[in-house]
C-alpha cells in the first residue's frame, strides 16, 4: 500500500466514526466516477463463521446440499469485504436507488450481494463480500473461445437474474462484471445507474413499443422527424425550434445501445444485452475498447461503419428519427464481422489472386453468431438473456 492510499485509508477511518470497530482497512482496490472502494477484513466474520459451521456440520448428517436460503445466507457472511464509499456529492435518490435495488438482488445469482450499508453524517457505505478477480485488461487477449464461451455463461446469468426482477443495469462493461478466468465465475457489481424497467407499455412518445412492432414503425414514418446524426451541416436544420427529448443515456461511452444513442424514452432490458455483445466484440477482435466515440453522434457513426447506412437508417425510424451522413467513405450496407475481426487480429491477407487467406474458424463464426444475435440493432429482435443461455454458443460452455 502507498503512501497516498494509506493516508487516503487513514482519513476515510478518521472521519466515518465507528468503522474501525468492525472493519480493518487493508487496500483501496477501486476509484470510479462515482466512490471509492477498499478492501476490508470484517472483524464480526469469526462470530458468523461459527454460526455457518454449525449448519454446515448438519448439513453433512444429512448428507444434502445446503438449500438455496442456507447458499444465500453464506453468501452474506464474508471475511473480506468490499467497501464502497459513495461520493457525497451524488444525490440522496441515487445512492438510495443503488442499495435498494442491490436489496432486491440479494438473492440473484451472479450479482454481488449487499452485506449491509451505513451512514455516517453525509458518507454512505456499501458493505459487499470482496470477490477475488483479474483485471480485465490482463487476461482479454489470452482467452480461448471455450474460455470465452464461460465468460458469456457467468454474465448471462447475471443478467437474466437482473432482468428476471424487471431491472435493468445500463452499465455493463469489463469493470462492472468481476471475473476470475480460473474459476470461470463472475459477479455483476455497481448498481449505480440502475433502474427498474417501465411497467406501463404505453407507446413512448419516440413511438417505440416493445408489444408492437408494426404500429412502431409506422407511428415513427409520420411522427417528427429529428436529425439524428449528420456529419456536417449541409444537411442538418438551421433552425430547429422542436423541443429537444431527454431520455436517459446513463452508461459508458462505446457500450451504449443504438436506442440510447438515439434517445429512446422507453429503454428495456435489451440495452444491457447490447452492451454484452460490445464486450464479445472485444474478445474477439482483441481490441480494447473496440469503439472509441467522444460523444453520441460518433458513436452512431462508428456503428455506420458497420452496420451500414441503411441498417442505421431503418434504425433511427424506430424511433422516430431521420439519419442522414454525407461522409462518403461509409458503405450502404457496411461491413461483416468476419471481416473485421479477421483485420482486427491481423488475419486479413491476400493471396495474389487477392483471395482472403485466414477465416475464421467454426468456433468462432458460432461466437459472431451469437454476437449478432446481442448486437442487434432494433431491441425488440435482439437477443434476451434468457435465450441467450440457450443459445449453443453459451449453452455447450463446458
Ligand atoms: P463505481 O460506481 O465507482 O464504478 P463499482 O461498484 O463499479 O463502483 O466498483 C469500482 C471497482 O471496485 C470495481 O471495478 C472493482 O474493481 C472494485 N470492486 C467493487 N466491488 C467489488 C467486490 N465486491 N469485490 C472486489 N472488488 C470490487
Ligand atoms: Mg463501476
Amino acid at each position: 500500500v502507498d503512501d497516498s492510499v494509506a493516508e487516503d485509508m487513514a482519513r476515510f477511518e478518521e472521519t466515518f466514526k465507528g468503522i474501525s470497530r468492525r472493519f480493518r482497512l487493508i487496500n483501496r482496490i477501486g476509484e470510479g466516477t462515482f466512490s471509492t472502494v477498499y478492501k476490508a477484513e470484517d472483524l464480526n466474520y469469526h462470530h458468523y463463521q461459527n454460526e455457518w459451521d454449525v449448519d454446515e456440520k448438519s448439513n453433512m448428517k444429512w448428507s444434502s446440499p445446503p438449500t438455496k436460503r442456507q447458499a444465500a445466507q453464506k453468501k452474506h457472511k464474508a471475511r473480506f469485504v468490499a467497501i464502497k464509499k459513495i461520493y457525497v456529492t451524488s444525490s440522496p435518490i441515487r445512492i438510495l436507488n443503488e442499495l435498494e435495488l442491490l436489496h432486491d438482488l440479494r438473492d440473484s445469482e451472479s450479482v454481488c450481494p449487499l452485506i449491509t450499508a451505513f451512514r455516517h453524517q453525509d458518507q454512505v457505505i456499501a458493505v459487499l463480500p470482496y470477490f477475488q478477480h483479474r483485471d480485465f485488461r490482463e487476461y482479454f487477449r489470452e482467452m480461448t473461445i471455450s474460455d470465452i464461451r464461460l465468460y458469456f455463461q457467468s454474465l448471462t446469468t447475471a443478467l437474466r437474474s437482473v432482468h428476471e426482477q424487471g431491472i435493468l443495469h445500463r452499465d455493463i462493461k469489463p469493470t462492472n462484471f468481476l471475473y476470475e478466468p480460473l474459476h470461470a465465475r463472475g459477479v455483476l457489481v455497481d448498481f449505480g445507474l440502475a433502474e427498474r424497467e417501465e411497467t406501463d407499455w404505453h407507446q413512448c412518445a419516440c413511438g417505440y413499443d416493445p408489444q408492437d412492432r408494426r404500429a412502431r414503425i409506422e407511428n415513427s414514418v409520420h411522427s417528427n422527424s429529428f436529425a439524428a446524426a449528420t456529419n456536417a451541416v449541409p444537411s442538418y436544420p438551421k433552425v430547429d425550434n422542436r423541443p429537444s427529448r431527454r431520455a436517459n443515456r446513463a452508461g459508458t461511452r462505446g457500450f451504449r445501445a443504438p436506442e440510447v444513442l438515439l434517445k429512446c424514452t422507453q429503454q428495456t432490458t435489451a440495452i444491457d444485452m447490447w452492451s454484452a455483445g460490445v464486450i464479445l466484440l472485444t474478445f474477439l477482435s482483441q481490441r480494447f475498447p473496440f469503439f472509441h466515440s467522444a460523444d453520441d453522434i460518433d458513436a452512431l457513426l462508428e456503428l455506420t461503419n458497420i452496420f451500414g447506412k441503411k441498417r442505421m437508417r431503418e434504425t433511427s425510424l424506430l424511433h422516430g428519427q431521420v439519419f442522414e451522413t454525407n461522409i462518403p467513405s461509409y458503405s450502404e450496407n457496411g461491413h461483416g464481422f468476419e471481416k473485421i475481426i479477421l483485420w482486427c487480429t491481423n488475419r486479413s491477407g491476400r493471396d495474389s489472386s487477392g483471395r482472403r487467406v485466414a477465416s475464421l474458424s467454426p468456433e468462432e463464426q458460432e461466437a459472431v453468431e451469437f454476437m449478432e444475435r446481442c448486437l442487434e440493432c432494433d431491441p425488440a429482435r435482439r437477443i434476451t438473456a434468457e435465450e441467450a443461455l440457450k443459445h449453443p454458443f453459451v449453452a455447450s460452455a463446458v
